[in-house]
């Protein structure tokens, strides 16, 4: 598969910002880091019980090292190709503030054939959705420098046709298999929230999906703690549920010129 045609459109390499989009950014990031913050006072939840990530799809080099001076400490990328190509200036930018070590999660569907490339890079994929593909995480580890990566079940909450995520009803199995697997850390479950304006129904998914891990930790897999739910536009209903991550784009970097 060749680039994304945004890619050749965009040096997504590029290391350089102007003040003025560096300030939009820091803007970005200190209006969501205080609503997760109002967002977690509303409901009695501790002020350190959801991190922000940053879901920085189309952004380049310097638009996520701006972010990360604001404040960052935890990027998710969707595509591949995007981690292949910011993955070195990241490296450079994040050991030049001391910050080598910042978790990169892979929240976009991964190919098989793209795994071997990006594992040097990722320390958490959340779209895992198949045995299938978990083995196939598993196997391509063994060639790896380091042999451990953690996992985040992605499920398909809303039943919408167009998400990627396993069926709810098969959740609770496909973890625990998962979880047995070599390599793998079973860390926590990922949600992308019913696409309705209907705060009932978006929660509803939300809360289901709390239900799963609470149940999948009584039945004994105590790591699996993470809730990855929430995003610009329904991260304060998905903290109110337990979230305890929340992944923001556009909120943090304004509209995306390109999907
Ligand atoms: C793009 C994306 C986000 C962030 O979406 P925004 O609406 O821009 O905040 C979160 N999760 C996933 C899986 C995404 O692809």
């Amino acid at each position: 598969m060749g680039m994304t045609a945004y890619m050749e459109h965009k040096d997504l390499s590029n290391t350089s910002i102007t003040d003025e989009r560096r300030a939009e950014i820091t803007s970005g990031v200190h209006r969501t880091l205080d609503a997760v913050q109002n967002a977690l006072a509303k409901t009695g939840r501790p002020s350190d019980a959801t991190t922000l990530l940053a879901a920085t799809k189309t952004r380049d080099v310097a638009e996520i090292l701006a972010a990360v001076d604001a404040g960052i400490r935890c990027i998710g990328e969707n595509r591949p190709q995007e981690v292949l190509a910011k993955a070195e200036g990241l490296a450079t930018g994040l050991a030049n503030r001391g910050l080598d070590a910042i978790p990169f999660h892979m929240i976009g569907q991964l190919q098989a054939n793209k795994i071997s490339k990006i594992l040097p890079y990722i320390s958490t994929i959340e779209s895992v959705d198949s045995l299938k593909l978990a083995e196939r995480i598993s196997r391509r580890l063994e060639t790896q420098e380091n042999h451990e990566i953690g996992i985040f079940l992605e499920v398909n909450e809303s039943g919408e046709e167009t998400k990627s995520g396993c069926s709810p009803d098969e959740a609770y199995d496909l973890a625990q298999q998962i979880a047995e697997l070599e390599g793998l850390r079973l860390e926590g479950l990922m949600t992308i929230g019913t696409h309705v304006s209907d705060e009932k129904v978006v929660r509803t998914g939300f809360a289901h999906l709390r239900d799963l891990r609470d149940r999948l930790q009584t039945a004994g897999l105590s790591a699996c703690r993470e809730l990855s739910m929430g995003m610009s536009g329904d991260m304060e209903w998905a903290i109110a549920e337990g979230s305890t991550l929340v992944r923001v784009g556009t909120g943090i970097f304004g509209e995306r010129a390109f999907i």
